[in-house]
């Protein structure tokens, strides 16, 4: 049985962020989403707020869970007996800084397996900065997030 790691902050979860989790979902048996609670990191979304969406929008997979982590992931891939973490790659300017992310897991735990995961051409475009950028500015990103990210972004930037 393979259990793979997803961890990212995502902030909010997008379309891309689906379907990675969605093409994932399929090759491993189960898939463990890891959110990230980083404090020197300024979100937009508490934690449980990205938790809950992340956990709505999951609903439908029996084997895909979400989790809240505030420590090293590779700390998390021992506490769950996992080893290998999954990050995706929207660009080529995404590949030294996973690059070297993998090379610090690897460090910091050495069964630790990365695997990068292109993006589908759909979503090479979709950043979490600029869709967030787009609401303030009141562009349609219906094709960019889940409808209830939509809803959950126009709620907390369109009153800032
Ligand atoms: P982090 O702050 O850890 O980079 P993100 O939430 O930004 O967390 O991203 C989590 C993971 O999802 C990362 O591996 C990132 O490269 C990947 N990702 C983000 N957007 C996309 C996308 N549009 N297509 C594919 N992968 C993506």
């Amino acid at each position: 049985m393979i259990r793979v790691l997803f961890p990212g902050s995502f902030d909010p979860p997008t379309n891309g962020h689906m379907n990675i989790i969605h093409r994932i979902a399929n090759i491993f048996d189960k898939v463990e989403i890891v959110i990230s609670i980083n404090v020197q990191k300024s979100y937009l979304f508490q934690p449980e707020e990205r938790f809950e969406m992340m956990s709505t929008l999951v609903e439908g997979y029996e084997n895909v869970r979400v989790h809240l982590w505030d420590k090293l992931i590779v700390d998390f891939a021992e506490k769950v007996g996992a080893n290998v973490i999954i990050r995706g790659v929207r660009a080529l300017g995404d590949f030294p800084h996973e690059f070297e992310l993998s090379m610090i897991n690897r460090g910091l735990h050495n069964k630790i397996e990365t695997l990068l995961i292109p993006t589908d051409p759909k979503y090479f475009v979709l950043r979490t900065s600029s869709i967030k950028e787009m609401v303030m500015f009141g562009g349609d990103v219906s094709s960019m997030v889940p409808a209830i990210v939509e809803k959950a972004l126009r709620d907390r930037l369109n009153g800032l």
